[in-house]
């Protein structure tokens, strides 16, 4: 069977705009902010951006067309993501930053209508932000979900919510909450989660410090956010009571290959303003660039780059196949793609700070970025490695 692994003509002109957006409006302003967001005007950035993105049509590429967007599936979403992942301000400014992209994506997948149009339709709008709560403090959830520790208790006409999560990202700010909370079972058994949609300003919820981190380019901080006594209508439960675990994957599964495809982008950028740099500077009688070793990490990078993209490209075929909560998800695919991405990024950041010092400085935002992407979501990519030790064992 032939393999076709072109695009169509609609995602081929969409990668172009969004190139051409990125490199003219969206670049200058990192730049200038040294990629810090907060510095850039926050909310007010976000805004002016994503109206430029509106008026030069690339504005959530990854939204339902009836919600404004251009309805592109996983395989379609790669190359734009990629391009928009050029400058870090560039996911905010087209409406794909985590966590709002994985949040749209999910909520087409699984909210009521009114859900839909009471959350759904200004997020995918940019009218407002969100957040996705799910990782507690330990004892609670974190790479292990079946530790989920908040619980959520049937009351007259709702539920009431108690627990406590962190490192939520973009939670200050955000107009409304996905709780993911326990409905039946013991902590440190599967047991059933579910979850609640609940606008921020619900009495109960409280959104507390930010947790340091080294990136300066996402909003809302990655805050600590309590819930006491939070209580939520039966229409907030987002799908079905107690099936939490499974629409949490309808929402990671994609995530994570968003993730990637954002990366990719961002080591690129590091990778070109390198060899850019290579290319003229002259040392030991010399280009930098015509040194074998300088060749080497930048070859390098580019294979890292480029197999990265392979395994993007095979995970995100797959994902467009299945995608109902009840067919099995071949979630083995999609650990090694953010594996190598994290170990390309990582391999492309050293070699771009080693050939091209400026980057380190002109660049910091980057390095903070890449350092700090390092971290995120990363644990749970452990179950890649428990699969694959799984399968020698058998
Ligand atoms: C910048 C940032 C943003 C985030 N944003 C959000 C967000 O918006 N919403 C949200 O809900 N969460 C968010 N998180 C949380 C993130 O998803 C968790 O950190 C992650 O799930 C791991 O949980 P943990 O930190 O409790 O690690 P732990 O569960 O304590 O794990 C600690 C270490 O042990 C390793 N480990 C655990 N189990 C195994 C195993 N079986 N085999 C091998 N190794 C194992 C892990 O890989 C990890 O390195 C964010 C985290 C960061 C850093």
């Amino acid at each position: 069977m032939a393999v076709d692994l072109s695009y169509s003509d609609q995602v081929t002109g969409l990668v172009a705009k969004t190139e051409a957006f990125i490199r003219d409006h969206v670049l200058p302003i990192e730049d200038a902010h040294g990629g810090d967001i907060a510095a850039a005007g926050g909310d007010t950035i976000r805004t002016d951006l994503q109206k430029a993105a509106k008026d030069a049509g690339v504005f959530a590429p990854h939204a339902p067309i009836e919600y404004g967007g251009h309805g592109l599936g996983m395989s379609d979403r790669a190359p734009v993501f990629e391009a928009a992942g050029y400058s870090l301000f560039g996911p905010t400014a087209l409406n794909i930053a985590a966590p709002d992209e994985g949040n749209v994506h999910m909520l087409a997948h699984i909210a009521s209508d009114e859900q839909k149009q009471q959350f759904l339709a200004p997020l995918a709008a940019g009218d407002v932000r969100s957040a996705f709560a799910m990782t507690e403090p330990a004892p609670g959830a974190g790479a292990d979900p079946n530790a989920l520790n908040t619980l959520a208790v049937k009351a007259s006409g709702g539920w009431k919510i108690n627990g406590r999560k962190h490192f939520i990202t973009g939670a200050d700010g955000a107009g409304f909450f996905i709780i993911m909370a326990r409905t039946s079972g013991e902590p440190g058994r599967r047991g059933g989660a579910t979850m609640f949609l609940a606008p921020a300003d619900t009495p109960g919820l409280t959104v507390g410090r930010h947790i340091g981190t080294l990136d300066k380019s996402m909003l809302g901080g990655h805050c600590v956010v309590d819930f006491e006594d939070l209580f939520v209508p039966d229409s907030a439960v987002l799908g079905e009571v107690d099936q939490g675990f499974s629409y949490a994957q309808v929402r990671l599964g994609p995530a994570r290959m968003t993730h990637v495809m954002r990366w990719l982008g961002a080591a690129r950028r590091g990778h070109d303003v390198a060899v850019g740099y290579v290319a003229e500077r002259e040392g030991f009688g010399s280009k930098l660039g015509d040194l074998g070793m300088i060749q080497k990490m930048v070859a390098d990078n580019e294979i890292d780059i480029a197999a990265t993209r392979a395994l993007l490209t095979q995970a995100c075929w797959e994902l467009d196949q299945v995608h109902t909560p009840q067919t099995p998800r071949p979630s083995r695919r999609r650990s090694p793609p953010k594996r190598s991405s994290g170990s390309s990024i990582g391999r492309c950041r050293c070699a771009v700070v080693s050939v091209c010092p400026k980057t380190f400085r002109s660049h910091a935002s980057r390095e903070r970025f890449a350092r700090s992407v390092s971290t995120t979501d990363r644990p749970r990519c452990t179950a890649g490695y428990r699969q694959a030790h799984r399968r020698c064992r058998s």
